[in-house]
């Protein structure tokens, strides 16, 4: 061989090397931050407090990047050493599989993807590079892999009886901490409701039907047409409720939230994201939505960047989580943070006694602060990952039967 071509395979290989090892990080780096502003000190009550609670928070996309989930990351917002410090006893954990190009809140096509060269550079199996329930199934092996690494300090979490176990064996101590898989956009089934089989067995218990583009079964709140449930959606919704899948409503389009709410038999959640109340951004919850997703026993779960909460302090969360309980009840308010999400953020998980401080200086009682920081979810998440036989014939005119005839939420777990 020549020694010029031998010189450039040798700088094209070393390129290559430097990139696949260099780029995943740098990119997550870029996209996952803290802001680094000051923080409020935490008070000795506050301290104490939130060493005692059940944290759960309802969304967060690590499973996204490419990093060890075991270890202490050098960034981005959340691994076990960090939900560990954070006191958190339960993580939903997402899989997003597919982010259109130039994403925003307002207008998406679902013509491209940015996740597939995501997906390349971080050299996921080849499987996972067109097939987007691949890729989640990629993201539950993942979380399977880590928890079997983890000598019981990570558990994975599919049943309501494995909530009562992780609960039994934390004791109040910060291990071992639960994980629930869930999934950001229901886009990778297709139009096949028989695929969601293939993820409730991967052990994906919840999840959102569309996330920022319309697909099969529902409109986006950030698509271009954002319509509703499709009858296929409805099917999907049915099946999900059925299984003991949970609903969740964020990204939906307000036709969307207003199908599912209509047909909803059991507590939706809305995952991650802010109420109009407090941040006007078109993906936070109007007041009729927040009436609607209550009156099915849900949850709303307040997130912790900029475009949920409008500031990323940790009074703007305290102040959408206070707006939630004085309109509809302690008992609806929970944590979304979108961690890892791609978003910029004032504290990762291990200072998440921030969010007990906020809720303390914003006039929470201690009861309502274990309801809010995870009592609730606790409760929600029990009672959602139950299966259940719809009665026959009960699901055919899904409009005769409203979600009141749901039991009541209790006020504190
Ligand atoms: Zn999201």
């Amino acid at each position: 061989m020549r020694r010029w071509l031998l010189g450039i395979l040798i700088v094209a290989l070393l390129a290559a090397l430097a990139f696949f090892t260099l780029a995943p990080g740098m990119l997550e780096r870029s996209m996952n931050k803290v802001d680094g502003k000051p923080l409020p000190t935490i008070s000795a009550h506050a301290k104490a407090l939130h060493q005692t609670l059940t944290i759960v928070d309802l969304h967060s996309d690590s499973l996204l990047w490419s990093r060890d989930f075991l270890d202490r990351a050098g960034r981005g917002h959340m691994d076990l050493p960090r939900l560990e410090d954070g006191h958190v006893a339960l993580q939903v954990l997402a899989s997003t599989t597919k982010s259109p190009k130039g994403q925003n809140y307002d207008a998406n096509g679902g013509d491209t993807d940015n996740i597939t060269a995501l997906v390349i550079a971080q050299l996921q199996p080849v499987r996972t590079w067109n097939s987007l329930l691949e890729r989640s199934l990629w993201h539950a092996e993942k979380l399977h892999r880590a928890v079997a690494a983890s000598n019981g300090q990570l558990r994975a979490v599919a049943a309501s009886a494995d909530i009562d176990a992780l609960l039994a064996a934390r004791a109040g101590k910060a291990v071992p901490v639960g994980a629930m898989l869930s999934i950001e956009g229901l886009h990778g089934i297709g139009d096949d409701v028989g695929k969601l089989d293939k993820l409730y067995a991967a052990g994906f218990r919840m999840a959102g039907l569309t996330h920022f583009f319309d697909n099969d079964l529902a409109g986006s709140m950030h698509g271009l047409k954002k319509g509703g449930l499709t009858p296929l959606g409805r099917q999907v919704v049915q099946a999900m409720e059925a299984k003991g899948m949970i609903v969740d409503l964020a990204h939906c389009s307000k036709a969307c939230v207003a199908d599912i709410l209509q047909i909803a038999r059991r507590p939706v959640v809305s995952s991650h994201g802010g109420v109009q109340a407090t941040c006007r951004v078109n993906r936070n919850l109007d007041d009729a939505q927040i009436r609607g997703l209550a009156a099915t026993g849900g949850l709303i779960g307040i997130g912790y960047w900029d475009a949920a909460v409008c500031d990323t302090s940790p009074a703007s969360i305290a102040r959408a989580m206070k707006h939630v309980k004085d309109l509809v009840g302690i008992g609806h308010v929970a944590l979304g943070s979108d961690y890892d999400g791609a978003t910029t953020v004032r504290f990762d998980t291990s200072q998440l006694v921030q969010v007990t401080q906020a809720l303390i200086d914003a006039g929470f009682s201690d009861d309502e602060i274990r309801a809010a920081m995870g009592g609730n979810a606790i409760r929600v998440l029990k009672a959602g990952l139950v299966p259940q036989t719809p009665p026959p014939g009960a699901l055919s005119d899904p409009e005769d039967v409203p979600h009141s005839a749901l039991s009541e939420p209790g006020k504190t777990p």
